[in-house]
């Protein structure tokens, strides 16, 4: 015998999918609170949600016969059509939030519209109609929740401590304070304060919030496609955290949850996570996005969201991420400061004014001759822009430096140490490059380039190396066989999982194809290959090592500075592609402790 399910029981259950902890009625009342346009509320929470929970705000309020109707199940007043649906901006839409809530405990509404004389009370106990009278109270809705889950004892064992349980109602606060910025938000345990945000910047929201010491840590993320505005904030690499904490994605500015979109976060710090991958990177991303591109029904929490789109999302994601990272990772970040340090360009006070460089232009001009010959190539517009950083500060060369051209004569000093490090003095101490991994990161940067079909590889032939591979090893290098192509490495299949290696670049003819062809596997391995960015990354960080394992022992004077010109041309010259750093600045403390220890 088929029967309908009385409304309290259809209630109870609904509550089970809407409310599982005191935070549940937390997150659900403060986006009530936010709907109805309020630009102040307060959370008041006591034993951790257990006993009381209310929220006042100072919203739109409700009339007396909607105060009552609130109540019922699928009464809601954002959507009267169903083509609203894909145009909804509001945080609530199915109704069911008040009605599961009465459900489980007991309820006080208390409400007044900014024209209404009087306000209205509500009174609800579980399965118990409502009691409504007239009274007079403040512009907007009060809500108090007590006693919650009183009426299912199974549930109400199941909570966590206290201890456990508020730090899930500060989540739910925090997830709507990091969208809301412009509402003043307040939360108290009992009489004690623990969060008054007032209205403020994005920046300054996230800063109130999460401490201080985040706001050195925050770099700006900005992207705008026609499908999709990203913005937001990552933390520097160094920010990372062993627990994955500080971790929000927000479309539509309401909090979802993600591990597919945050692998695109991830994978684009790659080798800046040094400790990774048991580290997880700071972020609070944004995506504006129309409504019909996303889904966000797909969970009765509504914590999850359907993209339309969503490895084109994955995409802009991650292009996003590695360009921001790209751009903030510059060496000035790491103290270029060089004001006062002496071995940079000192101009005699009786030397006639500087004048600006006359460029030479040399038509026959062609950087893969130049870098086949030294190892090194000049990028000059890009070095310019880096070189001025490392000048600021310094009168003299930077009036030497602003005629967008860096002068001859400018050169630094370095002492090149057993072939293997460049060591100059910065103004906090010295400065100590790695020569090799400098050399990896130019290499790299360099392949990065051409991957991306800005230039194409010089080739020479060689007498036709064959190879033969396990079958796995086999079906890791074919698909990468049109990327070998466009870095100068020809090769070919010969069926049988054998490859021929018809051609190498030409600054790398003499190298060990085997050797080579196994370090490569190896670093593919362990390559998820489906991005093309990690792709990329694997055979630049494989072919950058090879290249540099026969690279010239010593560097003549002008193949260091050379060099230095490269790395500083470098989108990130800090680091090298295997996450290690590429210099190291020891202070000039430290110089003196090993001076005076004795
Ligand atoms: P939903 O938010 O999905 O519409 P709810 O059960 O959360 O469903 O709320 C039902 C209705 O009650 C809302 O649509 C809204 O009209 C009204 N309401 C709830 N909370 C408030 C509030 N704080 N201020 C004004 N109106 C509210
Ligand atoms: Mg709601």
């Amino acid at each position: 015998m088929i029967q309908l399910l009385p409304d309290y029981i259809a209630n109870q259950i609904a509550a089970g999918e809407v409310v599982q902890r005191p935070a549940s009625v937390v997150k659900e009342l403060l986006e009530n609170a936010v709907d109805a346009g309020a630009t102040s509320v307060t959370v008041v929470v006591s034993d951790a949600g257990s006993t009381l929970l209310q929220i006042i705000d100072n919203g739109c309020g409700m009339s007396p016969s909607d105060a009552r109707m609130a109540f019922e199940r699928h009464a809601t007043s954002k959507i009267q059509h169903i083509d609203d649906l894909q145009t909804l901006h509001t945080f609530g839409f199915r109704g069911e939030a008040l009605a599961s809530i009465a459900a489980v405990a007991e309820v006080t509404l208390l409400t007044r519209r900014a024209d209404d004389e009087v306000g209205t009370q509500v009174h609800l106990m579980a399965g118990e109609p409502a009691q409504q009278t007239s009274t007079a109270t403040h512009t907007g809705t009060s809500i108090s929740v007590k006693n919650l889950f009183y009426n299912i004892p199974a549930r109400r064992k199941f909570l966590k401590s206290d201890t456990v349980e508020l730090k899930h109602i500060v989540s739910e606060f925090s997830r709507v304070a990091l969208c809301r910025p412009e509402i003043e938000m307040r939360l108290y345990d009992k009489t004690r304060e623990l969060y008054h945000l007032t209205p403020s910047t994005l920046r300054q929201r996230i800063v109130n919030l999460m401490g201080k010491n985040l706001n050195q840590q925050l770099i700006d993320v900005q992207v705008d496609t026609s499908m999709v505005n990203i913005h937001g904030f990552i933390g520097k690499p160094e920010s990372a955290r062993r627990n994955s904490g500080n971790q929000f994605f927000f479309a539509n500015r309401r909090y979802f949850r993600s591990p597919y979109l945050q692998k695109a976060i991830i994978s684009a710090y790659d080798k800046l996570l040094v400790r990774s991958p048991d580290t997880f990177p700071t972020y609070f991303i944004y995506f504006d996005i129309p409504p019909a591109g996303i889904d966000v029904n797909i969970h009765p929490a509504k914590t999850e969201i359907k993209f339309a789109d969503e490895p084109v999302i994955f995409q802009m994601l991650n292009a996003a991420i590695r360009e921001t990272l790209s751009k903030f990772a510059v060496a000035p970040s790491i103290d270029f400061d060089t004001e006062g340090a002496p071995e940079f360009p000192v101009v005699h006070k009786d030397a006639p004014p500087p004048t600006a460089p006359r460029i030479h232009i040399d038509p026959h001009f062609n950087p893969f001759e130049e870098e086949r010959k030294s190892g090194t190539t000049h990028h000059k517009e890009k070095t310019d822009s880096n070189w001025k950083k490392l000048y600021e500060g310094i009168d003299v060369a930077a009036t030497a430096v602003s005629s967008a051209c860096i002068p001859e004569t400018v050169s630094l000093s370095f002492i090149q140490v057993k072939g293997k490090y460049l060591l100059t003095p910065v103004k906090s101490g010295v400065m100590l490059i790695d020569i090799r991994r400098a050399q990896q990161r130019i290499y790299y940067e360099d392949y990065i380039r051409r991957l991306a079909g800005h230039q194409h590889a010089s080739q020479q032939q060689v007498f036709p190396e064959t190879v033969e591979l396990r079958p796995e090893d086999y079906l890791l290098l074919e698909p990468v066989f049109d990327e070998l192509r466009m870095l100068g490495y020809d090769v070919a299949s010969l069926g049988n999982h054998t490859v021929a290696v018809n051609g190498l670049p030409s600054d790398l003819a003499g190298i060990d194809v085997r050797e080579w062809i196994q370090s490569l596997l190896e670093e593919l391995h362990h390559t998820p290959a489906q991005l093309k960015e990690n792709r990329h990354a694997a055979l630049a960080a494989s072919l950058a090592k090879t290249a540099t394992g026969y690279a010239a022992e010593t560097l003549k004077p002008e193949e260091a500075q050379a060099l230095i010109d490269r790395l500083f041309a470098c989108e990130t010259p800090s680091i090298c592609p295997a996450g290690k750093p590429v210099m190291h600045i020891i202070p000039i403390e430290e110089l003196d402790k090993k001076m005076f220890k004795n």
